[in-house]
């Protein structure tokens, strides 16, 4: 298994995406299906997203390491698992590290997690383990460099961050102990990343910096996912997706043509490695840019055959 982080270096644009784990098993085995046939379009890898114990049960830890190891060990695909340190001890940390090694993972991206009311306050902010910096810190103190780690980086700035300057700061001492690329929380105006880009460089951070990207693909998912990330949204975004609010079709439309604009002035830079786009576990929208702009490539592999894999398994 190759470390993504070579694969990136090796200057080909590319394209990753970005799953949460499903809350029914038949939305697992659906998912599963999806990666299939993402898979011929060749994604760099996908991701997973986790959710602290506490924060919402317990068992989509469990999801998140199951859905990461599927793709990886069923559907061929590189995997990123995400892991939360904010509601962890340290040996809640190292049991699931050692899973994921166990089902060969090899790709984390480290995270504090949000801090939510709900989280338990016993464990809350555990003294080791207190900011994303120090879960990186961890995972290579623990598992030296077995994992490929990524970071998060905000090109709005993180909500809590005392300053936009410390915030890069932060992101700096996160690559520092051992992260080897970015993520960057979505944004919708290419200048904003590029602004992010140039003051990362002129901090002294020289790790690849993925933008993060959402194709708009609903009036309610924008909605939640704007509360929940406090990001500033465009007000001519806002005003279209007022005006089309009922009409889900316009919308999921309008998503398409906004992120193809955007993704086309980020490719045209050399600085951009490529694309790290946030599906929200949907497949049309996805793979309808990715065509738009280029970068669905279809494997080889798949193309030389009579047959490729469907939804259902069957040859088609
Ligand atoms: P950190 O890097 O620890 O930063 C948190 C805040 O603390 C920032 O304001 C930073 O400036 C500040 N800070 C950092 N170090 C210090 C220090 N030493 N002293 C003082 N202040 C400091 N959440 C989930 O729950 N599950 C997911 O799967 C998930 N995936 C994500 C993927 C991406 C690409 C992104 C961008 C976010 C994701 N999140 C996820 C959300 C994330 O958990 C929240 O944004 C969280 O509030 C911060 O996480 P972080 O790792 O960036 O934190």
């Amino acid at each position: 298994i190759q470390k993504i982080r070579k694969r990136i270096n090796s200057g080909d644009k590319f394209y990753s995406l970005e799953f949460f784990p499903p809350r029914t098993d038949s939305g697992g085995v659906n998912l599963i299906a999806r990666f299939d046939r993402l898979a011929i379009g060749n994604p760099l890898f996908i991701d997973v997203t986790w959710h602290p114990k506490g924060n919402s049960g317990g068992d989509e830890v469990t999801a998140s390491l199951t859905i990461a190891s599927a793709a990886l060990n069923f559907c061929g695909l590189d995997s990123m698992l995400h892991m939360t340190c904010i509601n962890s001890t340290t040996e809640d940390i190292d049991k699931y590290l050692r899973k994921a090694k166990k089902q060969g993972l090899r790709n984390i991206l480290a995270l504090r997690g949000d801090v939510s009311d709900s989280i338990d306050e016993s464990v809350r902010h555990t003294k080791e383990l207190k900011y994303a910096s120090d879960l990186v810190k961890h995972i290579r103190k623990e598992f030296g460099n077995y994992f490929g780690i990524a970071v998060a980086g905000y090109p709005d700035g993180h909500p809590e961050c005392s300053s936009y300057e410390d915030d890069i700061r932060r992101l700096k001492e996160k690559l520092d102990n051992g992260g080897d690329f970015v993520v960057t929380q979505l944004f919708f105006d290419a200048e904003t990343y590029f602004k992010f880009l140039r003051d990362c460089r002129n901090a002294g951070i020289t790790a690849p910096i993925i933008p993060g990207i959402l194709p708009i693909q609903g009036y309610n998912s924008l909605r939640h996912l704007v509360q929940l990330s406090k990001l500033p949204v465009p007000q001519r975004i806002l005003d279209t997706i007022e005006s089309i609010k009922d009409n889900d079709e316009a919308i999921r439309k309008f998503g398409i043509v906004e992120a193809t604009n955007l993704c086309k002035k980020l490719l045209a830079s050399d600085d951009v490695p490529g694309i790290h786009v946030y599906t929200l576990n949907r497949e049309e929208a996805v793979v309808k840019l990715l065509k738009r702009v280029g970068l669905w490539h279809e494997e080889s592999i798949y193309k030389s055959l009579p047959w490729r894999p469907s939804a259902n398994g069957k040859r088609i």
